[in-house]
């Protein structure tokens, strides 16, 4: 039987798994984002101490370039994150574990998780979104991941923003009021003042869940998933969830003729665990090719 790894990079640590699922994690490692060269030292050697392994997948924060048969690929390329532009993660540790290795997004992994043992699991298609320093989503479509000109960058929509009720001019460096701007865990830290686990004022959550639901609009107009999971740690706030699928429902207007199912946009069924998971469900796909 296959064994596989899994890596999911964030920008303070990466999180490191060998196994073939959830219930079968053989071995996990938690590895500090310094700098690539030190960071993805310490994976590799994880690997080789703990392993073998038969293909890794690697579900990294981004943006990056998971595009196959490109030059670049496996490179994390335009992040504001220090010392990690144009960090070639994919190729070197395919060359110094000489296995084959997944290279996509943090969320995608997420996402493939989700569906493959989580609250997606038996669906056709699901949207996942996590909400947390950033915003992102990654789809699901006939058990395959969505890729096409690059990965999605649900983040960075533009939703509605009446700035006579929110003046919050938005966080994003790019587009200051895309979605991430108005609703990330960064964005409510700058226009409330305290970081977002903090935050007690219930308008204040009422504004997110109309922020996210108009997010989420624009998924269910364009891609119709059978489910949204929403994960991060935002998006643990007790109640948002449901509020949020409230805020769907009103936007929706009857559009659709039936009503949203009951926990139609819903909590990951892996937790925190979706991302190293997911990264173990990519790496079968990459033993499979
Ligand atoms: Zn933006």
């Amino acid at each position: 039987m296959s064994l596989y790894g899994g890596v999911e990079g964030g920008g303070t640590k990466w999180e490191c798994a060998i196994g073939t699922g959830p219930d079968d994690v053989r071995a996990a490692a938690t590895v500090p984002t310094t700098t690539p060269a030190e960071t993805i030292g310490a994976i590799v050697e994880f690997f080789l101490r703990e392993g073998p392994v038969d293909a890794v997948g690697i579900g990294s924060f981004g943006p990056l370039d998971a595009r196959p048969g490109s030059a670049t690929w496996g490179y994390v390329t335009t992040t504001p994150k220090r010392g990690w532009q144009n960090a070639d993660v994919g190729q070197e540790i395919r060359r110094r574990l000489g296995v084959p290795v997944a290279f996509d997004t943090d969320v995608n992994a997420a996402a493939l998780g989700e569906h493959r043992w989580g609250s997606g699991r038996g669906l056709r298609s699901i949207w996942y979104v996590t909400v947390g320093t950033g915003i992102g989503g990654g789809a699901v479509v006939d058990g395959q991941l969505l890729h096409g000109l690059s990965h999605p960058e649900f983040g960075h929509l533009r939703v509605p923003h009446d700035r006579a009720a929110d003046p919050f001019p938005g966080s994003c460096p790019y587009h200051g009021d895309c979605l991430e701007g108005l609703a990330s865990g960064t964005a409510l830290e700058a226009r409330w003042g305290c970081a977002a686990d903090e935050i007690e004022d219930d308008a204040a959550w009422a504004l997110e869940a109309r922020y996210l639901a108009l997010g989420l609009l624009a998924t269910v107009a364009v891609l119709s998933p059978e489910r949204i999971v929403v994960g991060g740690g935002v998006a643990r706030h007790p109640g948002l969830l449901q509020r949020v699928q409230g805020e769907l429902t009103t936007l929706m207007n009857g559009y659709l003729g039936f009503e949203l199912p009951t926990g139609y946009v819903t909590e990951p069924a892996l937790g925190a665990r979706a991302g190293v998971l997911g990264a173990i469900a990519l790496a079968e796909t990459a033993a499979a090719t």
